[in-house]
């Protein structure tokens, strides 16, 4: 089996998951659905795949995903400062104004972050911080 530079098995010059998401609705996919590799395993034939409704459902189980891989609860959220996973309601929205990232009150503090006057954050290395997991969001399919 093949894979294509974004590491996808492919099979004559077609994704293999979009042909087999197509084989079980036995129609073409719906206008802005979308597979989730529940393992995360692209090159796989045969992986375990989820049929998703849209963007925003995949990029919500995928983050269900990686709670549950990181610390065995779902709901559970990574500090993008600590990178610890916690409870939602123990983190904070990162100040920076485009980040969804989210921060222990405490970790912002000891880092030292603060937010400037046009409301973007500071951190003391000079960088924005995000959780690991939007890293590979935007390319997957
Ligand atoms: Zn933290």
């Amino acid at each position: 089996m093949k894979v294509n530079h974004q590491g996808y098995a492919i099979s004559k010059g077609k994704l293999v998951h979009q042909e087999r998401a197509r084989a079980v609705l036995t129609k073409p996919m719906p206008k802005g659905a979308c597979t989730l590799h529940v393992n995360g395993d692209r090159g796989n034939p045969n992986a375990q795949l989820v049929i998703c409704p849209d963007r925003a459902y995949h990029r919500l189980l995928k983050m269900r995903l990686q709670a549950l891989n990181a610390c065995g609860d779902p709901n559970a959220r990574q500090c993008a400062i600590c990178k610890e996973w916690d409870n939602p309601q123990n983190l904070q929205q990162s100040l920076h104004y485009r980040s969804q990232s989210l921060e222990h009150k405490g970790c912002r503090e000891h880092a030292g972050v603060s937010s400037s006057r046009d409301g973007s954050t500071i951190y003391p290395e000079g960088e924005i911080v995000f959780p690991s997991w939007t890293a590979d969001l935007e390319d997957e399919l």
